[in-house]
């Protein structure tokens, strides 16, 4: 598949050829990764995920309850694509509203990995990134809340970008959880993230928690010579062969001049609680909206309140469900202080734990999950599943910039992914990282 750097070189009658190349080969592939095929405008085609409103397309976040939902505008992000030579082009499949590590959870069906079809994706925008890994789309745009980009990048051998929070408006993203929804690229490769980063970021005074500060072009200086932390007491949860790559990419890091710094996290053991309490709490709120009667599908019944009842017990799947119980328990008085509060408190000590190490570090270097994609069906239990989030979630609640790019590839040829995380507001500097780090690994697709 040709790269979106290349693609910005087309014309106009090329990129129409494309985008239905494009299109042919979606329809062909099996990898379910497109739920449909709306086009806005012309330019360079870019897959949107599921969750980004654009004008007059039926978008779903991968819900039955929002089956017949036509979106009344568009997303920020989807204006700053039409405005720069790019158009959006088909809707990428996700778990549904974000919530999940698999992509298994959508109305619309499994997506399955380009690497090996009885494995999943990963997720939430498990269908971006299959079809940027699977070549069947140039590049996408994902949402990232817990890892929703990072993870299914690592898992499909594409690079998933997740910038600072509040550096990209959330303007028209359904939101899942707001303190920690993002959105970002999924591209083939560190550049193309760093293109499609620049054009989708800056203040958007139609989002109250977009940041206005200034950022520049990214230009990418793979040459600078950088200082990266390595967390010794994080890495043990994950696979060998994930150990194994992060010790092999320790090694080319050096070898190309940067300086690797050993630290250690107290406060990791907390990240899983701590986000599963926030972000369903946030999801119980947000959700709330869909009832039946402003948005999508409307179930039959005689009075209101059984129009909300059967609304939400049709339309949300079992997922969806759980996490908007979990969320009115912790918010609900009597409990709201024992979990709620102290998870906000939990959270300023994994963001201050963070902030420490970048006293000392440019970069941190992480694996993105504890494993390589799983197979289809294998992950039963909903906690087994919020553990594979151990790597994401925290860089989330601390608010930073982090990215995934593919290192190596297990015996099985599976790809293995790994990120680096960066100060807040330093996109710079992680992208600088990262061209130094694809460069040094030498990952074949
Ligand atoms: N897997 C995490 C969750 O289910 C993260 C999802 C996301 O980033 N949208 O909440």
């Amino acid at each position: 598949m040709i790269t979106l750097k290349e693609a910005l070189t087309k014309s106009k009658e090329e990129l129409s050829e494309i985008k239905s190349e494009l299109e042919n080969l979606a329809k062909a592939s099996n990898l379910n990764a497109y739920i449909g095929f709306e086009s806005s405008g012309e330019g360079v085609p870019i897959l949107i995920k599921d969750n980004i409103q654009v004008n007059g397309w039926n978008v779903t976040s991968g819900s039955k309850i929002l089956q017949g939902y036509i979106a009344p505008y568009n997303a920020t992000v989807i204006d700053k694509l039409n405005a720069n030579g790019m158009m959006a082009f088909g809707r990428s499949n996700m778990d549904e509203f974000a919530m999940g590590s698999t992509t298994e959870s959508s109305f619309y069906g499994i997506t399955k990995n380009p690497h090996d079809l009885s494995r999943v994706p990963g997720g939430s925008s498990g269908g971006a990134a299959a079809a940027v890994g699977g070549g069947i789309a140039i590049a996408a745009l994902g949402s990232d809340t817990g890892g929703s980009i990072r993870q299914p990048a690592a898992y499909c051998g594409c690079v998933g970008m997740k910038p600072t929070y509040g550096r990209v408006s959330r303007y028209g993203l359904a939101a899942y959880a707001s303190s920690l929804d993002q959105i970002g690229p999924i591209t083939q490769n560190v550049e193309d993230a760093a293109i499609l980063y620049d054009i989708i970021k800056g203040h958007d005074s139609k989002d109250s928690t977009s940041a206005d500060i200034e950022d520049g072009k990214t230009v990418i200086n793979e040459n600078r010579k950088l200082t990266i932390a390595v967390i010794d007491n994080y890495i043990s949860e994950a696979s060998s062969e994930i150990q194994k790559a992060y010790s092999d990419t320790v090694k080319a890091l050096q070898d190309a001049g940067h300086t690797i710094i050993h630290k250690n996290m107290q406060n990791t053991k907390y990240d899983i609680a701590t986000y599963y309490i926030l972000a369903t709490a946030e999801a119980a709120t947000n959700l709330a909206r869909f009832d039946g009667v402003r948005y999508g599908r409307r179930a039959e019944a005689s009075n209101v309140s059984d129009l909300y009842y059967n609304t939400r017990s049709e339309g949300f799947g079992d997922e969806v469900k759980r996490r908007i119980l979990l969320g009115n328990f912790v918010l609900s008085s009597g409990y709201y202080d024992a979990y709620y509060l102290k998870a906000q408190r939990v959270r300023h000590l994994i963001r201050d734990e963070f902030n420490a190490i970048f006293k000392d570090a440019d970069l941190i270097l992480s694996p993105v999950a504890p494993s390589v994609a799983p197979k289809i069906g294998a992950v039963h239990d909903p906690l087994e599943m919020y553990k594979s989030d151990m790597y994401t979630i925290a860089i989330n609640l601390a608010g930073l910039p982090a990215l995934s790019l593919p290192v190596a590839k297990d015996n099985d040829g599976m790809p293995i992914g790994l990120q680096l995380i960066a100060k807040a507001f330093d996109e710079q500097t992680l992208f600088d990282g990262a061209a130094s780090m694809e460069k040094a690994v030498k990952y074949t697709k």
